[in-house]
């Protein structure tokens, strides 16, 4: 049986990638050593690692004055870091939230800044895109922090805020390399790598270099930007593995046409599912405002919730893993990240079917 990982997190990686790991578990290129052996300075590593920051560098032709760190911490972290570092003196910082994952980074926030909260979804329970002219902007805020894919409610921007001369920070955790973003229009991005990029333990991020550096005196090391940048994201160990397999995710992208290439079989993959919840005459029913739903995430509930536990024993047993929504959301959750084939979300919407068929 073909088994299919719809888990939001840490999600499906490609066959491809985990199978050249496997090759290369015991001995990578003839050295003798797993990768997991290295030392993080020696000549090997620090290919594997160069290789990694050049491919995504091609991958989201990141330009020349962004540096590329790889951290620790999870994105968690970044809840932090950004406030710490980006700051810069300014006594505001503006956040837009569009649900949980924005809130768990404005809460953060506030323990450094006055926060300003310049959209807000919460009155309709989180599913939708507040539109960009409701926006109430700080002109000298520190720079605007968003949301681009909120994992867990399924909520994704389909345009870009303008900030002008605030830097635009985004969290895209569960969008990065899904479609294509201009970086230059960013002042930082970062993403915890267990979604779209590779196994937990790794946090990218992309940051405009006149951002790096400000950091307040007395800030621990290991939380200025500035100390990884000059460091080459080497100051301390990294997290090699992490970083090995992210690579070979890279790679395999790039074999596959890149980011282009990956937002068409996404479109394709979103609509195939949408559409099946959408025809279903109410039986499945996705809570997101129409133009806002995720190409990554996609919510959805029963008509009956007493189906539930029968809906996710039958996906089961089809080898279709992990589509219990969120414990905040109830209902079911389908993540389609770019290592999920068509043919999956196709079994699964051939399962949908059948199971709406029986219990209508
Ligand atoms: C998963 C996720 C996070 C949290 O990442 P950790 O690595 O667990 O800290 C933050 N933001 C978004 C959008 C996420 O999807």
């Amino acid at each position: 049986m073909t088994i299919y990982n719809f888990s939001a997190g840490p999600a499906v990686l490609p066959k491809e990638v985990l199978q050249q790991a496997q090759a290369e578990l015991l001995d990578w290129h003839g050295s003798g050593m797993s990768v997991m052996e290295m030392s993080h300075r020696g000549k090997e590593f620090m290919g594997i690692h160069a290789q990694a920051v050049a491919d995504l560098r091609e991958l989201m032709s990141i330009p020349a004055n962004y540096k590329v760190l790889f951290l620790q911490g999870g994105g968690h972290l970044q809840f932090s870091m950004i406030p710490l570092n980006l700051l810069r003196g300014k006594l505001s910082a503006d956040y837009v939230n569009t649900g949980e994952w924005s809130r768990k980074a404005i809460s953060e926030a506030k323990k450094f800044s006055y926060v300003n909260v310049a959209a807000d979804n919460a009155d309709r329970n989180c599913s939708y895109v507040p539109a960009f002219d409701t926006w109430k902007l700080d002109k000298n805020a520190a720079y605007l922090h968003y949301t681009p894919n909120e994992t867990i409610g399924g909520v994704e921007f389909n345009w870009m805020p303008q900030t002008g001369d605030v830097p635009l920070v985004a969290d895209m955790s569960s969008n990065i390399l899904s479609r294509p973003y201009d970086v230059s229009k960013f002042g930082l991005i970062y993403a915890g790598a267990q979604k779209n990029i590779g196994p937990a333990g790794l946090v990218v991020v992309i940051v405009r270099e006149d951002l790096v550096g400000h950091a307040p005196s007395g800030l621990p090391t290991m939380l200025d930007y500035k100390i990884h940048a000059d460091n080459d994201s080497m100051y301390n160990t990294p997290p090699t593995y992490s970083i090995y397999i992210a690579g070979l995710v890279f790679q395999w992208l790039k074999k596959n046409g890149g980011v282009a290439a990956m937002e068409k079989i996404n479109i394709a993959k979103a609509k195939l599912l949408y559409d099946t919840i959408d025809a279903s005459n109410g039986f499945y029913n996705c809570p997101v405002a129409l133009p806002d739903r995720s190409r990554m995430n996609v919510p959805f509930t029963l008509k009956d919730a007493n189906l539930d536990g029968d809906f996710l024993k039958q996906a089961d047993a089809r080898g279709l893993l992990q589509l219990k929504g969120h414990r905040s959301v109830g209902g079911m959750r389908a993540s389609i990240y770019n290592a999920m084939p068509l043919s999956g979300v196709q079994a699964l919407v051939n399962f949908m079917n059948e199971f709406a068929k029986k219990h209508h």
